[in-house]
């Protein structure tokens, strides 16, 4: 299946990459959002949501489980599992329930809640590199596949130097 690489030398092409994400976005999706600590998920998905034109602030889910957004008519929840000491706390908060409804999941530390966390459409990784970052996105289904396919090519401040083509495996 396809997969993107795309460096990210400072917040602002994180930023951007959530942008070119917010395009050709499926009704229905579940995005696991994989790296340590400060690595730029939450960013990421700032990017996406400030694109798809939310006003509130874009707070991180690390201390309450799940932010809810409604904009430009979709659901999206953003997810963020770092403080889970079990993967049941995940059953026990109901929160399979999202994943049943129809909108965009997006997932921090999706690790700490498998094995019930669905499969994903997109698996974005992002690591530190240099004073900056590099994130990988791989499809994992068809609709992540049609995703990737409809983006146009990114913005020239998220990747001077971009690949926008598929990295090798
Ligand atoms: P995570 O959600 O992965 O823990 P955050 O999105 O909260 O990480 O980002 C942590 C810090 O990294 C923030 O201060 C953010 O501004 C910064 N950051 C995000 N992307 C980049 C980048 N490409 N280069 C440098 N700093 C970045
Ligand atoms: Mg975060």
């Amino acid at each position: 299946m396809k997969s993107l690489d795309f460096p990210l030398p400072d917040e602002a092409a994180t930023l951007a990459l959530g942008a070119l994400l917010a395009q050709a976005l499926p009704e229905r999706a579940v995005i696991y959002l994989e790296g340590d600590l400060g690595a730029g998920k939450t960013t990421l998905v700032r990017g996406l949501l400030r694109t798809l034109g939310t006003d509130g602030a874009v707070k991180s889910p690390t201390y309450t489980l799940l932010e809810p957004h409604v904009v430009s008519g979709l659901n999206l929840y953003h997810f963020d599992f770092y403080r889970f000491n079990s993967p049941d706390e995940f059953l026990d908060a109901g929160l399979d329930e999202y994943f049943a409804d129809a909108g965009i999941c997006l997932v921090e530390w999706p690790a700490r809640a498998q094995p019930y966390l669905p499969p994903c459409d997109l698996r974005i990784g992002l690591h530190v590199e240099g004073g900056g970052r590099r994130a990988r996105i791989d499809a994992e289904s068809e609709r992540g596949e049609a995703w990737l396919n409809a983006l146009a090519p990114p913005p020239a401040s998220a990747a001077a130097t971009s690949c926008a083509s598929p990295a090798p495996g």
